[in-house]
């Protein structure tokens, strides 16, 4: 589909670069995401091709090893991927996220020492936030670091970590009341490490434990996992940034890029819908016409183009604020609001466009429903979203006097 989605003003190597992603996608993706998800299988073949494309390292700096492309380029990269599948997208988002944190905030040896091998595809990263009781209230956060001479003791369960049975290195977000007096705010006493741990389930490392693959209703082949601290010992030199008590803004500042992520997810899932819809509705026929002369099908057509028109461009935007340098928290949080609920809108019509073969498992579109309603979730549900903001038009739009 190439009437839809163009964006203009690209590079060259942009260009390339997407090209060559699309290209991926199409042979290497499409064909065998569906047998996969259902079977809710880790695409091994597909990381690998990933990462000989160098996607691992897109926006690490090149002298770490990256390609050190723009948030532009990556977040087209992933509507490109997640048009093809979208838990792929999520295998690399957290890496990203990860990498870009550790660029921004760590300390010269943290980035010497993980960014190459990140960029490689060497070390994957996982970030864990959420915990049983909390996911949009960040601030609740219970697991708790102390300090013991030169180390930290980590204690507390961690929920729904993306990749984390399959990441080596995972940014963790844990209350670190040590150097604040009584009373600091939350959000002053959380603290970021950087996590280093063996592959796999179980205890991956002493004290560390990955109990397995939680299952989900869609979003499969990724992995998801709960983590759990027992006396956890970590080295002070694996306090993000070398500073405890700054957690919760990198994380805030990790998650913002992530949310220009999840609409650009929305907009690969979303066009993938639609070009299913406007193909199927061509080849049914109903009444002596195919579906797609029926003024009611088409206008459907005509609002899913519309949406998928309207997010890609909001997406956009917001990458492109964040990457001339300036604060992008209120487009990103309008574009990824508006695509991922989009995105369901869209799904959902291409699946009644199906009629009953989208309830059949043997079409994509049943995937693409149950896998619509995670980006409706993830980095913040659009509650979360509205309030963001909301609190910025009132900044933008304060009444004076
Ligand atoms: C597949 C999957 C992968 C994930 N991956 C990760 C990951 O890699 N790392 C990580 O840290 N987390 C991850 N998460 C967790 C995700 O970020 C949280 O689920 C999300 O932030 C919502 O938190 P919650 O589930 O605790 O819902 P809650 O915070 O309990 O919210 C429940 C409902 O209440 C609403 N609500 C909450 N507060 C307010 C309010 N103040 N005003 C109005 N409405 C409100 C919410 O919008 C929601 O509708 C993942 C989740 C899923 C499903």
């Amino acid at each position: 589909m190439s009437r839809l989605a163009q964006t203009h003003g690209l590079t060259e190597i942009q260009q390339e670069i997407l090209s060559t992603v699309r290209d991926f996608v199409d042979k290497e993706i499409i064909p065998v995401a569906t047998e996969l998800e259902h079977r809710d299988e880790y695409p091994q073949d597909i990381v690998d091709g990933l990462k000989e494309l160098g996607l691992f390292g897109l926006m690490i700096p090149e002298e770490y090893g990256g390609l050190g492309e723009s948030l532009l380029t990556y977040a087209l990269c992933v509507e490109e991927i997640a048009r093809g599948w979208m838990s792929v997208s999520g295998i690399i988002n957290t890496h990203f996220i990860v990498a870009y944190m550790l660029k921004q905030h760590g300390t010269q040896e943290q980035k010497d020492y993980f960014l190459p091998r990140m960029a490689a595809g060497e070390v994957r990263g996982a970030f864990s936030m959420s915990e049983p009781g909390l996911g949009s209230d960040v601030s609740a956060i219970t697991s708790k670091a102390v300090k013991e001479g030169d180390e930290y003791v980590l204690n507390g369960q961690k929920m729904w970590l993306t990749n984390g049975g399959t990441s080596t290195l995972v940014a963790v977000l844990v209350r670190s009341d040590e150097g604040h007096p009584e009373g600091t705010a939350a959000h002053k006493s959380m603290t970021t490490f950087l996590i280093e741990k063996e592959p796999g389930f179980g205890e991956v490392r002493p004290g560390l434990t990955i109990p397995g693959k939680i299952d989900k209703m869609g979003y499969k082949g990724v992995d998801t996992t709960e983590l759990i601290m027992q006396d956890l010992r970590i080295p002070a030199n694996r306090v993000l940034g070398g500073e405890t008590g700054r957690g919760f803004y990198q994380m805030m500042d990790g998650v913002e890029v992530g949310r220009v992520n999840v609409a650009a997810r929305g907009c690969g899932v979303a066009q993938r819908a639609f070009e299913l819809g406007v193909s199927y509705a061509q080849q049914r026929h109903t009444f002596g016409k195919p579906i797609a002369q029926h003024q009611a099908i088409q206008f459907k057509l005509a609002e899913m183009a519309t949406k998928v028109e309207a997010a890609h461009a909001m997406m956009v935007n917001a990458a492109r604020k964040k990457d001339s340098g300036e604060r992008n928290d209120l487009e990103a949080g309008m574009a990824k609001y508006l695509a991922s609920e989009y995105c369901k809108e869209v799904v959902e019509d291409a699946f009644r466009i199906h009629g009953g073969y989208g309830f059949s498992k043997e079409y994509e579109i049943e995937r693409l429903y149950r896998e619509a309603p995670m980006l409706l979730i993830g980095e913040g549900t659009a509650e979360i979203q509205k309030m963001i903001i909301g609190r910025r038009l009132l900044e933008e739009y304060r009444v004076q006097g």
